[in-house]
C-alpha cells in the first residue's frame, strides 16, 4: 500500500477514503482546514438533491452508485438518503418533449423511470398549482443524500479502520522531488506521502497552484432558501419516518424557471439557478474559522434577496401553498462549475502521485472516490471516466478568461433544454485552420470542438441541392433534428461520392513522437506491430491492462525513430507523454520527445472519386494505386508547396490527406481548390463526413467505444496484430478475452422507414424490452437511409428488428452486416 495524503474531508474526500481502505490500502491521512464536525465546504451546508438521469452515461452511472452506497451507510438507524423520488414537471410543450427525451436517457442507462400525467404528477405532489403543469418525469429511485450526515459517518467508520484525520490542518504546500509528489505542507509539519489527492471542491483551483497545474474550475454562488413552516404542511406525521429523514414529498424540478424544491420537516427549501452568476476567488474567503456552524462557513455567503425575488414569485406560482410563508433563512452557498459542467478526475501528466478529484456533486460523489479508487488500487475505472479527465481540455481552455466565462455559461445553462450539437456564443474563434479565411468566404457554418471552429456545411453549396438527383434528395426532418443541420450536408456527401470534396481535418490531433526510444514506446502501447517500413500507415489499438479500449490512433512512420499519431483527444496526449517519460526513466539512454504538432500544420482530406485527377493537374508525383498504394504515405511537392500525402479516409473513398506546415496552408487550400474546379470539387463539412463516417463503419471512440469495451465487442479486432510477437499493454487480457463470445456488440442498424432520424444516446428495444442504446447516428445520404450504431446483446442477429424510442415513439430498425457502404472496399484501393 502507498502512503495516501487526501486533502478535504467533504463528501468527495471522506468516500475516497472508505473506498481506499475498502480495497485493502492502509497508509491513508486525510487533511481537512476546517473542524471535521462540520469542515465548512460545499457538503457542509447542501440540501443532497440527487436527480441521478443525465444525458451521460457515465454521470448517471456515478450517480447510481452514490445512490446504492448512500442507502447502505448506517448507523443506528440513522440513514444517508431518503428514496423519497425525483419528479421533474414541465409547464411548457417543449419542456414536456424534453422530459420525453429524458425518460429515453434513463431507459438507455438503467434507470427506471416513468412519464406522468399532470393528475399524476398532482397526486404525487398536491401543492403543485394545477393550471400550471402538463406533466412530469418520475423517478422512484431519486432522492436526497444526507450528505454531512454520510461524511461523519464515513469518517467515524474509516477512523476505526485506521485513516488518519487531521482537522484544523490547511495544507499550504505540495512537495516533490523533481516530478515525484513525496508530501504535503502544513503549519505542523511535513506529511510524507506517495500520493496526494486533492478533494478541495471550490478550493481546487489553489491547491493547483502549489504544484504549478491549471485547475479549470469556477467557484460561483447559488442561492438558496428556506421558507418559514408551510401551513399546508402542518400536521403531517415526519416524525413517523426513520430516524432524521425529515422529507417524505419527492425532490421537485422547475427546470423551466430554473428552480428546484426539497422538504425540510414542515418547511420548503428552494434552489435557483435563475440569477446572475456570481463568481467567487476561493483565497479570497479567508481561513475557515475554528468553530463553523450552519451560519458561518466559508462556503456560505450572504443572501442576496433582490437576486431571489423572481425566483420567490415563480415559487409562489408553482406551489401556492407558499404565498402563506416568507423566507426564514437564505444563503449564496459555493461550488464549482467547470467549461463543460463535468467534473475533474486524473492527474496532470508531468507529476508523478497528485491526483484530483474535484467540481463533483454530492450526486456523483461516491462514484467518482470509487472511480478514482480503482484506478489508483487497478489502474482502471470499470465506468468509463474519460469524460471526467483532469487531462481532457486544451491548453486554450486552462485560462481563467476561458473558464470563467465558460463555468458561468454552465451556470446559467444548467436547467436549459439543450440540443446536442448546440453550439455557445462565444468564446470563439479561439483557434482557427490557415483555412478559415477561405471557408469564410464559401459561408463556412462553424461549429466548435476543442476551440477549434469547424466547417459543418458551405452555404456556397447550397444550390448544389436543387441538382441531387431523386435517390439523394433528403427527407424531411422533424423539429428537433431539423435544428443545426442543413440538407446542403446531403450534396456535399453526393459530390463526395460522385466526384470529389474537400474537407478541414486540421482540428485532428497529430503529435510526432521521435528519438531512439518511440519505436519501443509504440510498440508497448499498441495492439500492431508498428515496426513496419518508414512510409506505412497503421490504425492501432491503445488498450489498458485489462484489454478495454483506452484510444484509437493512426501510428504514421516518417523515419525510422520518427513518428506521426493521429489521435482523437488530449488525454492521449497526456498518455503518451507520460508513457514516454516512465519508459525514458526506466530505459536510460532512450530518450523519447511527444510533441503536440496540431497548430503547427495543418490538413486538408482530398476524396472522391475524381482526386487522382485533381491532383495531377498540379504534380507529377506518382499517387498512382502502386506509386502510393492504401494505407501509405510520402512526403511531395504539390505546386512548390512542400507536403505529406497519407493515403487515408474516413469517408471511405479514394483519395489523401494532404498534411504541410500551418504557413502554406492558404496557399495549399487555394491551390487544391482552383486546381479541382473543373473535376467538379467542392469543400464539405463535418456534417457530410460524418454521415460518410458511419456508412463505412468507423468508430468514433469516446462516443462508439470507451475504457468499458474491448476490441471484440465494439468491432475493432482486425486493428489487433494476432501474431504481434513483442508483448504490449492489455496482450495477455486480449488472449483471454478471444475466447469469450462477446455479451454485446456494437452494431450498425438502419432505420426501416428510411427517414425517422435519431441522434445518439436513444434506448433500443429487442424483443419489447430495453437491452442497448445508441451511440451515434446519421442519416445515410448514400444507403438512403438513418443509421444508428448502438450497443447490444451479443445474441442479436443481424436481419432482426429492434426497436429505438425517440422523444416516446418507437422507430423500427434493422440490425446490418457491415460495412453498410462497399463493403469490399473496391473505392479505396483504386
Ligand atoms: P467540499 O465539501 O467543499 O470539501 C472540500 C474540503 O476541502 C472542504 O471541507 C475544505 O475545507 C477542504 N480544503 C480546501 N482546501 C484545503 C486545504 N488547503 N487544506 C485542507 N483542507 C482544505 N450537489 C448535489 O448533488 N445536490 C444538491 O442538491 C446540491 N445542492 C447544492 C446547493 C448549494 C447551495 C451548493 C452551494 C451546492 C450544492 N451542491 C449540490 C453541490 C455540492 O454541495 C458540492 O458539489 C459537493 O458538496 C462538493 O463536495 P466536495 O467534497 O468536493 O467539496
Amino acid at each position: 500500500s502507498q502512503r495516501v495524503v487526501i486533502i478535504g474531508a467533504g463528501i468527495v474526500g471522506t468516500n475516497l477514503a472508505d473506498e481506499l481502505v475498502s480495497r485493502g490500502w492502509s497508509d491513508i491521512t486525510v487533511v481537512e482546514q476546517g473542524p471535521l464536525h462540520m469542515p465548512g465546504g460545499s457538503t457542509s451546508h447542501a440540501p443532497g438533491l440527487v436527480f441521478q438521469t443525465s444525458p451521460s452515461k457515465t454521470m448517471t452511472h456515478l450517480a447510481r452508485y452514490t445512490v446504492e452506497k448512500l442507502l447502505s451507510i448506517e448507523k443506528d438507524g440513522h440513514k444517508c438518503f431518503n428514496q423519497v423520488g425525483g419528479l421533474e414537471v414541465a409547464t411548457t410543450p417543449a419542456r414536456l418533449e424534453d422530459l420525453k427525451r429524458k425518460h429515453g436517457y434513463a431507459s438507455s442507462w438503467g434507470i427506471d423511470a416513468r412519464l406522468v400525467s399532470a393528475e399524476e404528477c398532482f397526486k404525487m405532489y398536491p401543492h403543485l398549482n394545477n393550471e400550471m403543469v402538463l406533466g412530469g418525469l418520475h423517478i422512484p429511485t431519486d432522492g436526497l443524500a444526507l450528505a454531512a450526515r454520510a461524511t461523519q459517518l464515513l469518517i467515524e467508520r474509516t477512523s476505526e479502520a485506521g485513516v488518519r484525520y487531521l482537522g484544523h490542518t490547511p495544507v499550504t504546500g505540495i512537495e516533490r522531488d523533481g516530478r515525484r509528489i513525496t508530501g504535503v505542507t502544513t503549519p505542523s509539519g511535513t506529511i510524507p506521502a506517495d500520493i496526494v489527492v486533492s478533494c478541495a471542491g471550490f478550493w481546487g483551483v489553489e491547491l493547483g497552484a502549489m504544484v504549478g497545474v491549471d485547475i479549470p474550475l469556477l467557484p460561483l454562488a447559488h442561492q438558496y432558501a428556506k421558507t418559514t413552516a408551510v401551513p399546508a404542511l402542518a400536521g403531517r406525521d415526519i416524525n413517523s419516518l426513520p430516524n432524521g429523514m425529515n422529507a417524505s414529498l419527492p425532490i421537485l424540478r422547475h427546470q423551466d424557471k430554473r428552480l428546484y424544491y426539497r422538504e425540510h420537516g414542515g418547511q420548503y427549501g428552494i434552489g435557483y439557478y435563475g440569477h446572475r452568476p456570481m463568481p467567487v476567488v476561493a483565497s479570497s474567503l479567508g481561513l475557515t474559522p475554528k468553530d463553523v456552524d450552519e451560519q458561518n462557513m466559508p462556503s456560505r455567503l450572504e443572501f442576496t434577496t433582490e437576486d431571489f425575488d423572481p425566483a420567490w414569485k415563480e415559487s409562489q406560482t408553482l406551489l401556492p401553498a407558499l404565498q402563506d410563508t416568507e423566507i426564514a433563512d437564505g444563503f449564496n452557498g459555493v461550488f464549482s462549475f467547470t467549461p463543460d459542467g463535468g467534473p475533474l478526475l486524473g492527474q496532470p501528466s508531468h507529476l508523478d502521485g497528485f491526483y484530483v478529484a474535484e467540481a463533483v456533486w454530492v450526486t456523483h460523489s461516491a462514484g467518482v472516490a470509487r472511480a478514482l479508487a480503482q484506478i489508483l488500487t487497478t489502474g482502471r475505472s470499470e465506468i468509463d471516466v474519460s469524460e471526467c479527465e483532469l487531462s481532457r481540455f486544451e491548453e486554450v481552455q486552462l485560462n481563467r478568461d476561458y473558464v470563467t466565462e465558460t463555468g458561468q455559461q454552465n451556470f446559467v445553462e444548467i436547467y436549459d433544454i439543450i440540443h446536442p450539437l448546440q453550439q455557445r456564443a462565444s468564446p470563439r474563434n479561439l483557434r482557427v485552420s490557415p483555412f478559415y479565411a477561405r471557408q469564410r468566404e464559401l459561408g463556412a457554418v462553424f461549429f466548435e470542438t476543442g476551440g477549434w471552429e469547424r466547417p459543418w456545411w458551405y452555404e456556397e453549396n447550397k444550390d448544389l441541392v436543387k441538382s441531387l438527383p431523386p435517390s439523394w434528395k433528403p427527407v424531411d426532418r422533424d423539429a428537433w433534428s431539423a435544428q443545426l443541420h442543413s440538407p446542403i450536408s446531403a450534396a456535399e456527401a453526393w459530390k463526395t461520392r460522385n466526384a470529389a470534396a474537400m474537407f478541414d481535418m486540421t482540428a485532428f490531433h497529430r503529435f510526432e513522437v521521435s528519438g531512439p526510444g518511440a519505436v519501443g514506446l509504440l510498440q508497448r502501447l499498441t495492439t500492431s506491430d508498428i515496426t513496419t517500413k518508414p512510409g506505412t500507415v497503421t490504425y492501432t489499438l491503445l488498450l489498458n491492462d485489462h484489454g478495454k479500449i483506452r484510444g484509437d490512433i493512426f501510428v504514421l512512420r516518417l523515419e525510422d525513430d520518427v513518428f506521426q499519431i493521429g489521435a482523437n483527444t488530449a488525454t492521449d496526449l497526456a498518455y503518451l507523454t507520460r508513457e514516454a517519460r516512465v519508459q525514458e526513466q526506466r530505459i536510460p539512454g532512450k530518450w523519447i520527445q511527444v510533441r503536440d504538432i496540431t497548430g503547427s500544420t495543418c490538413c486538408i482530406g482530398l476524396w472522391g472519386p475524381r482526386a487522382r485527377d485533381v491532383i495531377a493537374g498540379i504534380s507529377t508525383v506518382d499517387v498512382s494505386n502502386k506509386g502510393l498504394p492504401y494505407f501509405s504515405l510520402k512526403k511531395a511537392v504539390l505546386a512548390g508547396i512542400p507536403v505529406t500525402m497519407i493515403r487515408k479516409s474516413y469517408v471511405g473513398e479514394l483519395g489523401w490527406e494532404i498534411q504541410t506546415s500551418a504557413e502554406n496552408g492558404q496557399r495549399l487550400w487555394d491551390t487544391i481548390y482552383q486546381a479541382g474546379k473543373q473535376h467538379g470539387l467542392i469543400a464539405g463539412g463535418r456534417s457530410a463526413f460524418n454521415s460518410m463516417r458511419l456508412e463505412k463503419g468507423y468508430r468514433t471512440y469516446g462516443a462508439d467505444m470507451t475504457t468499458e469495451h474491448n476490441p471484440f465487442e465494439a468491432g475493432v479486432s482486425y486493428a489487433v496484430d494476432a501474431n504481434k510477437k513483442d508483448d504490449f499493454v492489455g496482450k495477455a487480457a486480449l488472449q483471454r478475452l478471444s475466447s469469450q463470445a462477446p455479451l454485446r456488440r456494437l452494431r450498425a442498424l438502419t432505420v426501416d422507414d428510411g427517414r425517422s432520424m435519431i441522434l445518439g444516446k436513444e434506448p433500443v428495444f429487442y424483443n419489447g424490452k430495453a437491452a442497448g442504446y445508441v451511440t451515434t447516428a446519421a442519416f445515410g445520404y448514400t444507403i438512403g437511409k438513418p443509421i444508428a450504431y448502438a450497443w447490444l446483446p451479443g445474441g442479436v442477429s443481424e436481419g432482426e428488428t429492434v426497436e429505438i424510442e425517440y422523444f416516446g415513439k418507437r422507430i423500427k430498425a434493422t440490425v446490418e452486416t457491415e460495412s453498410l457502404y462497399d463493403p469490399e472496399m473496391n473505392r479505396l484501393s483504386q
